[in-house]
């Protein structure tokens, strides 16, 4: 993903308007705190073994093996699961064997979530600081891993106990084979998966993106799309944190507009939030690992993704 260059001016014209920003009256919609099952040594050992693979970019073999890897987990959860394959032509011409995996629980119900994550890696550290990197793939432990982890422990609770509502589940594919300036490089698979849902006129209630959602020291800002499209959503997710005693890495205040694959579900109609580490004091907006050699479990928390992975169940389970 990428942080986009206006991001400044957003900020600034949201302020200066006096239009909607992120407020303090995201209070818990229900002051008892819920009783939610989430294991977050569960999740970092599924962004350990995603990292084993080696990066995950798309026509490698450690694309295609853990891509079956990930099938066969959601399958195993219980999930009822469509591979959806692509030939993505990517900005450099470089056709991308792209593979989205989308699991579902509860299809019958009419009230529905789609949780998703991108599992593919940068194919390009090029942001990190040793120019000789700038041509390797990325471990996208945080980057990728991170997302897909806390789904994957997710599925493992909905196939012991599922929520009324009906959740999906989808690893897009092709998230960061982009060019900076770019907006159509980034979220390819996303976008093949809202022109080509692979159930008909597939239209959940709302969406939650999780991406970069493991670092040692993430905070999560109100995003600037997200806001826009889904700013009830947002309240609720960040109040249900702040309920959980995690306030002060879900900060309640507006952060950066990124470019991400929410923002193709948005654009077909699809409420949707995006967690993401965000620090509005950095350049980049993004952790100093972002795109460099050092996306590695070195940068992993458990507990982060302890913090994310129980507010998404807190919020799934909600009535
Ligand atoms: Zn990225």
């Amino acid at each position: 993903m990428q942080k986009l260059p206006l991001i400044f001016s957003c900020a600034l014209f949201l302020s200066a308007c006096g239009a909607k920003q992120a407020s303090a009256e995201a209070a818990p919609e229900d002051p008892v705190v819920a009783d939610v099952k989430f294991d977050a040594d569960s999740a970092y050992a599924y962004v350990a073994r995603q990292v084993a693979f080696g990066p995950r970019v798309p026509n490698t073999e450690a694309h295609r093996q853990c891509g079956e890897w990930l099938v066969s987990e959601l399958r195993r959860h219980g999930a009822e699961v469509t591979e959806q394959r692509a030939t993505l032509r990517a900005f450099d011409g470089t056709d991308l064997k792209a593979l989205n995996i989308f699991g579902r629980y509860n299809p019958e119900a009419e009230r529905r979530v789609l949780l998703l994550a991108h599992w593919d890696c940068r194919p390009w550290a090029d942001q990190d600081p040793d120019p000789a990197n700038h041509t390797r793939p990325v471990d996208g432990a945080n980057d990728g891993a991170s997302g897909v982890g806390v789904l994957l422990e997710v599925a493992r609770q909905l196939s012991a106990a599922a929520p009324e509502q009906g959740v999906d589940i989808l690893f897009v594919d092709a998230e960061d084979w982009g060019t900076e300036g770019d907006d159509q490089s980034w979220a390819m698979g996303a976008r093949y998966f809202v022109e080509n849902p692979p159930v008909k006129d597939y239209r959940p209630d709302h969406a939650i993106l999780l991406d970069m959602v493991g670092g040692k020291e993430a905070v999560f800002c109100r995003e600037y799309f997200s806001e826009q499209a889904a700013p009830a959503l947002a309240s609720t997710l960040w109040g249900i944190a702040a309920s959980r005693g995690y306030g002060d890495l879900f900060l309640n205040r507006l952060g950066g507009a990124v470019t991400d694959d929410h923002v193709q579900l948005i654009a077909h109609g699809i409420p949707a939030v995006d967690i993401i580490e965000y620090h509005p004091e950095s350049d980049s907006g993004f952790n100093s690992r972002w795109h460099t050699a050092s996306d590695n479990m070195e940068g992993i928390s458990a507990a982060t993704l302890g913090a994310v992975g129980e507010t998404l169940m807190d919020f799934l389970y909600r009535k």
